[in-house]
């Protein structure tokens, strides 16, 4: 028989799924796109509205107010039509003005894109390089403002993807604070995973993606923005129209959007912001801490080793080196072959070495032991 989309046994991507470990993406353990929460995914089946009638108007006061909820603050969050990189860029042009001098911690290769691309834009970028796999500390962040500053801004990646790093924000944000830098962060893969307090870490712009913690399929940038930030975009001389903040803020105010809003995407983060608020941000935040802590003794105890310094470990992604005599596309390729589970390689100069696997987002122990012995069956 010829299978269609609409067979019990496929997905709509043609996977099997007649196997129950590998039902409902749980073969999907790439860190983004990550598996979409059951209402998400009935949620995107609503028709489109009139974009500013009232019933988006009633659904965007709920997403707004949830969003502030999430990244516990009570000033802006905001959501424009994009992918996380967008946020790079929104907070460049919304922040800063060419030749300011900004610090960039890079831990990984989302640091270092974060770095290349506020010089790009023509910042004066100090990069501050840390080896992969380890954290930038507070001290480290002192020094170079002792040295190097005075700066404007501080770009920081909160989690570290591409090494499954998680620098202590808190910590960092004080010693930029201290230095009257804006906190800049990069919150793309531990947004809706990992503790994260805009007010009380006094963060100036946190940005993330749909498609990573938010169990939201691609296209949609959030960014939460502090009233210091308001205040810095009215001297930031970048051109800007799409991403102007003060134009989204003053759309946001009368619970719409500055164009025309991407309304299939809206009812997606609409489910997934209630779905987290069943949850609640402690169990939500708890159970990452949980898995993730399994995923790192579920791989040590395959022999396997991992990347990251235990201290600064994240919860949200685990990357681990390729065993003694394979490459990682290798590895990669046999569990695929094995299991059908995809994880993902490293990045940057590791691409070769180290492999990923994503917990964050819709994900339980179940699936995460599928993949754990499908890994060990693998690394043999
Ligand atoms: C995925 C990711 C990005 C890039 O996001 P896109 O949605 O692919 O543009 C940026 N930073 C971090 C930390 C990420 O994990």
């Amino acid at each position: 028989m010829v299978s269609t989309p609409t067979d019990s046994s496929t997905s709509r991507n043609g996977r099997r799924t007649d196997d129950p470990r590998l039902s409902q993406g749980r073969w999907l353990r790439i860190p983004g796109p990550t598996v979409l929460h059951p209402n998400v995914l009935a949620a995107m089946q609503g028709d489109m509205l009139p974009h500013r009638g009232p019933e988006l108007v009633g659904m965007m006061e709920r997403i707004y107010s949830n969003l502030k909820w999430a990244h516990q603050t009570e000033q802006g969050v905001y959501v424009w039509a994009g992918t996380g990189s967008a946020g790079w860029e929104a907070a460049i042009v919304n922040l800063f003005s060419p030749g300011d001098r900004v610090v960039a911690g890079v831990t990984g290769s989302f640091g270092d894109r974060f770095a290349t691309i506020g010089a790009q834009f023509g910042l004066d970028v100090h990069r501050i390089e840390i080896e992969w796999g380890q954290a930038l500390t507070p001290e480290q962040l002192a020094d170079a403002f002792a040295e190097h500053g005075p700066f404007k801004g501080a770009f920081i990646t909160h989690n570290e993807t591409s090494t499954g790093v998680t620098n202590p924000l808190p910590e960092l944000a004080r010693v930029a604070r201290e230095n009257d830098a804006l906190v800049v962060v990069d919150a793309v893969s531990s947004a809706a995973a990992l503790p994260l307090e805009v007010d009380a870490w006094d963060l100036d712009w946190v940005l993330s993606g749909a498609q990573k913690a938010w169990m939201c399929p691609p296209g949609l940038m959030i960014s939460a923005v502090s009233e210091r930030a308001m205040a810095a975009s009215e001297h930031a001389s970048f051109p800007r129209f799409f991403w102007d903040v003060k134009a989204m803020a003053a759309a946001a105010k009368a619970n719409g959007m500055l164009t025309t809003a991407p309304l299939t995407m809206l009812y997606a983060l609409d489910a997934a912001l209630l779905a987290m608020r069943d949850e609640g941000l402690e169990a939500l935040y708890a159970r990452h801490a949980r898995l993730g802590e399994h995923v790192r003794q579920g791989l040590v105890a395959a022999g396997l080793e991992l990347l990251a310094d235990p201290a600064y470990a994240s919860d949200s992604v685990t990357a681990f080196l390729a065993p003694e005599g394979m490459t990682s596309s290798q590895f990669q390729e046999r569990l695929r072959e094995d299991s059908g589970i995809e994880i993902a390689l490293g990045q940057g100069h590791l691409a070769d070495r180290v492999l990923r696997v994503g917990h964050m987002g819709w994900v339980e122990q179940p699936e995460l032991d599928a993949t754990l012995e499908a890994i060990a069956r693998v690394a043999g």
